[in-house]
């Protein structure tokens, strides 16, 4: 039922405990009056149903008990009619449904906001049951059928009316094996419980490796491998004897293998050495080379030397032979300067060879060891070779003269 208020327009639609007085009444909607308002023509109308003949009339009012014409300036809220009306006693409008209450008009609506027999909508969105306030809660709780409950297997929270749709995908829902095994299982254990523990389901023999083709029910395997010891036994065996000829042929293939690479690794090693070899022969060669380089010059310094004392001799006593000598000295020369050449540019190529190569940083380790090892020979080679050259200087100065001398005595005598 409507509120009071709520209406478009007219009076109290209400039942009232006594009779009352016509002038209580509206012409229009022939109900108690609701704000009433009184006109010039001395009639009471209710302010809504004065505001509606209005509206439906092209604006004008026109009194229904005499047609008096009524400007709205003629038409005033008749208060102390208003407060007489609401202090009549009413009873509830649900008086026929059991209601027991009564008062005065101006509270009904506030019963009627929590009259246990007026009727009220579900507080379910989708559920359309209007019910009397009384039986709500009881509705709501247990006849909905858009009412939240829990699934009793998985405990979701679910709309009653959609519990079947529910049970026929939930997970958690007890359903017998497909293999006819006589377990409940739940619904997301099912695939497991066929894959690994169903009594029904058809699987190979555990000998299935070493080539028992035997298939049957889970629950019969154990028949099978008891009855079937003597071939399970026979399966292995053969099985065994392969994978030993298999293992056979691996180790030869392994053994082969390490052959190869200690043989491998044989040759590295001698690759390495020839490579260090090599080094060694070509440090040697150079120092070989400057030990006779200066060989040769000591040895052209030396003769030089011897002949240049001759200049100190009467020019009669120089035999043709020791002329030939002093020319051939200048020959020497030449030769040593070409040989100094040709050895200083040999000595340049190698080096720029050896720097193609190899790394710089075995040039840089070779050449300090290298020069301070030539350096010390150097150094001690010319040593002896002084040390040499002046003995063998004053012998020979010793025996020139002595000859020359002889020679020259000789010649004088005769
Ligand atoms: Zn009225
Ligand atoms: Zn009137
Ligand atoms: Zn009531
Ligand atoms: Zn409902
Ligand atoms: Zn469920
Ligand atoms: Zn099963
Ligand atoms: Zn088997």
């Amino acid at each position: 039922m409507e509120s009071l208020d709520a209406k478009k327009f007219g009076g109290y639609d209400v039942y009232f405990l006594q009779e009352h007085s016509d002038k209580y009444e509206c012409p229009i909607c022939i109900m108690a009056l609701c704000k009433p308002i009184l006109t010039k023509c001395g009639h009471r109308l209710c302010l809504s149903c004065s505001e509606e003949m209005r509206k439906r009339n092209n604006g004008v009012l026109v009194c229904p008990l005499d047609n008096t014409i009524l400007k709205p300036e003629e038409t005033f809220r008749d208060k102390a009619i208003e407060r007489d009306i609401l202090q009549l006693k009413v009873m509830c409008n649900n008086f026929l449904k059991k209601c027991q209450w009564t008062g005065e008009l101006k509270a009904i609506n506030s019963h009627l906001g929590s009259c246990e027999y007026e009727e009220v909508k579900c507080l379910n969105e989708q559920c359309t049951t209007s019910i009397l306030r009384k039986e709500l809660s009881d509705h709501m709780e247990t006849k909905c059928i858009y009412r939240l409950i829990n699934c009793q297997h998985c405990n979701q929270k679910i709309l009653f009316c959609e519990k079947q749709n529910h049970l026929e995908s939930c997970e958690c829902l007890p359903l017998y094996c497909v293999n006819q095994c006589g377990m409940k299982i739940l619904r997301k254990e099912i695939s497991s419980h066929i894959i690994d523990s169903c009594a029904n389901t058809i699987i190979f023999c555990q000998y299935f490796s070493i080539g028992c083709n035997f298939k049957g029910m889970r629950k019969e395997q154990g028949t099978h491998v008891n009855s079937s010891t003597q071939n399970h036994l026979l399966m292995a065996i053969s099985k065994v004897v392969a994978l030993e000829n298999k293992i056979m042929i691996n180790e030869e293939e392994i053994t082969s293998l390490k052959n190869e690479m200690e043989m491998r690794k044989k040759q590295d090693t001698q690759v390495d050495s020839l490579t260090q070899n090599q080094f060694l022969t070509t440090s040697k060669m150079i120092e070989l080379e400057n030990k006779i380089l200066l060989i040769e010059k000591e040895m052209n310094t030396k003769m030089t030397i011897s002949n240049n004392e001759k200049i100190y001799l009467p020019e009669e006593y120089i035999d043709d032979d020791y002329n030939n000598d002093n020319n051939n000295d200048e020959d020497n020369n030449d030769y040593n300067n070409d040989y100094n050449d040709d050895y200083n540019d040999q000595n340049e190529d190698y080096n720029e060879d050896y720097d193609e190569n190899h790394n710089e940083d075995y040039n840089e380790d070779y050449n300090e060891d290298y020069n301070d090892d030539y350096n010390n020979d150097c150094n001690d080679y010319n040593d002896d070779c002084n040390d040499d050259f002046n003995n063998d200087n004053e012998d020979y100065d010793e025996d020139y003269n002595d000859d020359y001398n002889n020679d020259y005595n000789n010649d004088n005598d005769d």
